[in-house]
Parts: C-alpha cells; sequence; structure tokens
C-alpha cells in the first residue's frame, strides 16, 4: 500500500511529494501535464509587498524555509533552479522614494531593501522616477524543478493522467483508486479544485494572469525587472513579461485587452523594440481571505487538500508542505489561518440538491 495519492502536480504537489520523498513515504502522483498556475508563472521569489514597502505575511519564515528547501532540492538532484537575481525597482513617482528609504531602515526589510535611489536608468529603459534595488531575492526555474523531479521517478509513482473523482473508493482506513491503495489522498489541484466533489464548498476564487514571452538582445539576464509588472529573464535574450490579476474571467484563454495592457507598460519601460513570442494566460489559486486552504475533508477523514497558493507559491509552498507534512502525518494542527476549518460553516454535507 502507498502511503499517499497526490493529485495535481503543480509546486503545492511537487512540495508535499518532496517532503514525502524526504520522510522515506511511497507516493503515487497523478496530474495533467503541462496545465496549471505553476508552469505558467514567473518563478520570482520576493518576501516584500512591492506595493507598501512592507514584508509579506509570515514573509520572513517562509523565506527561510524556502532557502532551505530550494538548496536542498538543487544539492539532493545535482541540478540549479533558484536563481538569486537582484530585482530593479523602478518608481512610479518621486514621493515613494522617501517611503522606500524608510522601509529599506526597518528591521527585516533590511535584510531585501537597498536604501540607495539610483537615478540613471540601465541602458535602453526608461526611468523617470528612478529606481532601488531589492537583494537577495530571485527566481525559481519552476518548470526545470518539476521536471528534474518526475524524471527520477519510477512509472508507479507518476501517471501523467486526469484524475476521475467517480472511480475513487473510501474506504475504512485507506483509499483506493483503479487498483493503488493508499493510506489517504491529498488534492493539490490549483484552480481545478472547484471541480472537485469534496472541496469545490471552499472559497476558492481564482485570479486570472496573462503574460508574454518577448525576446530581445537589449536585456540583462542578471536582474528582474518590476515596473508595474515583472520583467524576469527566462534564458538567452527571453524573458517572461506578466502579469495583470483579473478576477472575472475564470477562463485560462489568452485575452486582447489583457496582451495590450501588458505591451502598454512595457513600451513606457523600454525604449527600444522587442519581438512578443508568446502570449498566454492561467489562474492563481487565491482564496477569499487570501491564506492557503490546508486541512481535511470535514466528514472523510482520508481526504487532504493543500491549495491556496495564491501569488506567491515559489515563496510559500516550502513551509506550507512541512505543516501539511506534520499534519497528515503527525497529526500536528495547523495554523488557524491556513486551516479550512476557518470555513466549515460553508459545508454542507449531503450536498443540498442531493437531499
Ligand atoms: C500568470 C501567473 C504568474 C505568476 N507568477 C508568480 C511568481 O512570479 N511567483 C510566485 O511565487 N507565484 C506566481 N504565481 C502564482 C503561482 O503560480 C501559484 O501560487 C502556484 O503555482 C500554485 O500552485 P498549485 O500547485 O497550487 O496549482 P497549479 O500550479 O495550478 O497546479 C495544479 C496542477 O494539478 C493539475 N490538476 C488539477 N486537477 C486535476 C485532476 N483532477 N487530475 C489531474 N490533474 C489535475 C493541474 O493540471 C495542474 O497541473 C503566478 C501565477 C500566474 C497565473
Amino acid at each position: 500500500m502507498k502511503h499517499a495519492i497526490i493529485v495535481g502536480f503543480g509546486l503545492a504537489g511537487f512540495h508535499y511529494a518532496l517532503e514525502l520523498q524526504k520522510n522515506n513515504k511511497d507516493f503515487l502522483i497523478i496530474s495533467n501535464e503541462g496545465e496549471g498556475a505553476s508552469r505558467n508563472a514567473g518563478g520570482v521569489f520576493n518576501p516584500t509587498v512591492l506595493k507598501r514597502f512592507t514584508m509579506s505575511w509570515r514573509g520572513n519564515e517562509f523565506f527561510d524555509q524556502a532557502t532551505s528547501t530550494y538548496r536542498y532540492f538543487e544539492k539532493t538532484y545535482k541540478t540549479k533552479v533558484f536563481h538569486k537575481t537582484p530585482i530593479n525597482y523602478y518608481f512610479n513617482n518621486l514621493s515613494d522614494h522617501n517611503n522606500w528609504i524608510v522601509a529599506s531602515h526597518k528591521s527585516g526589510l533590511d535584510h531585501f531593501l537597498s536604501p540607495q535611489i539610483i537615478n540613471i536608468a540601465d541602458e535602453g529603459l526608461k526611468a523617470e522616477f528612478g529606481y532601488a534595488k531589492l537583494k537577495n531575492v530571485g527566481k525559481l526555474d519552476i518548470n526545470k524543478a518539476l521536471e528534474e523531479f518526475i524524471k527520477r521517478l519510477d512509472l508507479k509513482s507518476y501517471s501523467s493522467k486526469v484524475f476521475d473523482y467517480g472511480k475513487l473508493k473510501l474506504l475504512d482506513n485507506k483509499v483506493k483508486y483503479m487498483g493503488v491503495e493508499a493510506k489517504h489522498i491529498i488534492f493539490c489541484e490549483g484552480f481545478q479544485l472547484r471541480k472537485n466533489p469534496w472541496f469545490s464548498y471552499l472559497p476558492l476564487i481564482g485570479s486570472k494572469g496573462e503574460f508574454l514571452h518577448i525576446k530581445t538582445k537589449k536585456l540583462s539576464q542578471k536582474k528582474i525587472i518590476k515596473s508595474g509588472l515583472f520583467v524576469v529573464p527566462i534564458q538567452t535574450d527571453l524573458f517572461w513579461v506578466g502579469s495583470n490579476f483579473d478576477r472575472k474571467d475564470k477562463t485560462s484563454k489568452p485575452t486582447k485587452s489583457g496582451k495590450d495592457w501588458i505591451l502598454s507598460k512595457l513600451k513606457r519601460l523600454l525604449d527600444f523594440p522587442f519581438e512578443v513570442v508568446d502570449h498566454k494566460a492561467a489562474i492563481r489559486p487565491t482564496v477569499q481571505d487570501r491564506r492557503p486552504l490546508l486541512g481535511s475533508h470535514p466528514k472523510e477523514k482520508n481526504l487532504y487538500v493543500f491549495n491556496g497558493l495564491g501569488t506567491r507559491g515559489v515563496l510559500t509552498g516550502p513551509l506550507l508542505a512541512k505543516w501539511m507534512y506534520r499534519f497528515v502525518v503527525e497529526k500536528k494542527k495547523l495554523p488557524s489561518e491556513v486551516a479550512i476549518e476557518r470555513f466549515e460553516t460553508y459545508f454542507s454535507y449531503p450536498k443540498k440538491q442531493d437531499v
């Protein structure tokens, strides 16, 4: 019998599986490849909130765990996926200079915000109000990390199929799916959780983001730019540029208005022509109260959910996976901010329409 079945292999499934692997627990991952937020994300790793120049929620804790997990992964898998890359933050107005300088001297933030304001832009960039640097931040090559992990799994540990909810059998102390028995099942489905018959009651709102890939020889590979949107180097002469936030449209279809928005921001920043080579969209798994969704089903105790990584899965995934593991395996309590018990009043069972 397997220890667990994991449904969905984005950042949540990856971090949970990594946690199981570290603890010598056997698993089967079932995930339809190529979909979801993780494989489309910019991969930016930054624990500060640039709109307000503050630390993000539990930013220091998430930062410490993420740094150590990604280093561990690189060492164990002998690969390079986690790049320490500065972010150059371009100001929108002069009044932010003072706010930045004040923030850069605060304990905690001083680890990330360099106090110096630079008034001369890099070649080819327009910077009316100058910029400042974020240090100790960077990017994760998410696609490479996920691929490196899958590559080393045997055929019994990974299946690139859509999970069929109707085929899951809930037995006394285990679950069974198409002949495979496991102690429990963890749903790490990102926005597709909304189709899950057991957990669709949770208020996963979703926030669509569109992005472009652009080609240019004029931008540096050695820094990320933040100027309304992020410009992230992905390989020689190729950059990820995004992204907008749309809470109404719940499709993964790229739109003309999304592209126009990105291009207008980009043209305000870049003083040279570039080639757009791709345009895509995906949905971030954001939650009503902006906190993750971790826990077990209110009635079916062998069913678990690990979701709600929102806009910062690279940063939060590693520590959340640890909390999840301790909850599932060691029966430790989850921090109340992330436990799905906070939405227990949303749950009705059996579903009203079935009664
Ligand atoms: C445009 C965009 C840019 C972003 N940029 C950043 C960034 O720079 N930094 C950052 O930290 N975060 C970023 N994010 C957010 C980040 O992508 C998410 O926090 C994170 O990827 C969510 O991971 P997840 O594993 O929960 O979901 P997902 O990545 O969506 O993974 C879920 C996986 O499960 C699969 N799945 C679901 N249901 C089933 C089923 N029934 N059967 C089989 N497979 C199933 C899906 O196909 C998918 O592959 C961005 C998101 C978007 C959309």
